[in-house]
């Protein structure tokens, strides 16, 4: 509960990453915010599990958004490394096994992915895997600026969200 009757309260549902920026950005703008979570702990699917000793990860195991970390980190004054979070470069960045012992590397070194891709898709598949990634980029720059930097209430009123609303009325009748 807020000390302060006049100070402005917010309560959250959901100690995953999303809530808990969501809670940061509140608290650092003065509200008294509560948050409310289901589980005995936090994290959501960007938790851990842990058996017999071995740690899992329950979902992300690639930081896709590094940009987004560090906006919110730089919305709540602070960064990445002044809170002593040190972001190393693993190489392979990912490997994919197969059932018959074969594995496809995945790697940020474009000299690297080229071998890889070859190896399975021929020598066409590296030019197909580079307009790929010229496409995820521009798909990457869309959702970020028409949805992960607007606010909900502009998603509700914009004329696309409307459309689809309608649809999905229209399909449920
Ligand atoms: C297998 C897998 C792999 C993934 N890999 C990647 C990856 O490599 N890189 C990446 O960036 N992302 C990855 N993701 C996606 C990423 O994990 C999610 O986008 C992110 O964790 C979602 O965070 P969130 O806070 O929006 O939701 P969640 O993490 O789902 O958090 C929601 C929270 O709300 C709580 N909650 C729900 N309902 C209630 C209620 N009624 N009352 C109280 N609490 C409630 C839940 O318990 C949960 O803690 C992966 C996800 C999965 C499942």
């Amino acid at each position: 509960m807020a000390s302060n009757p006049k100070q402005k309260t917010a309560i959250v549902v959901g100690a995953g990453v999303g809530g808990i920026a969501t809670a940061a950005r509140l608290a650092s703008a003065g509200f008294s915010v509560t948050v409310l979570e289901k589980n005995t702990f936090t994290g959501g699917r960007c938790s851990l599990l842990t058996h017999e000793g071995y740690r899992f990860d329950q979902g992300p195991s690639l930081l896709l958004l590094p940009g987004l970390f560090a906006e919110t980190f730089a919305d709540l004054n602070t960064s990445l490394s002044a809170e002593g979070v040190e972001l190393l470069k693993c190489d392979p960045n990912y490997n994919m096994w197969f059932g018959d012992g074969e594995k496809f590397e995945l790697s940020s070194d474009t000299a690297v992915m080229k071998r890889e891709i070859e190896k399975w898709e021929g020598k066409d598949g590296f030019e197909r895997y580079l307009s790929w990634l010229a496409e995820a980029h521009r798909h990457y720059e869309i959702s970020v600026r028409e949805v992960l930097h607007k606010k909900l209430y502009e998603h509700l009123q914009s004329p696309q969200t409307k459309l689809s609303k309608a649809s999905v009325c229209a399909a449920s009748v």
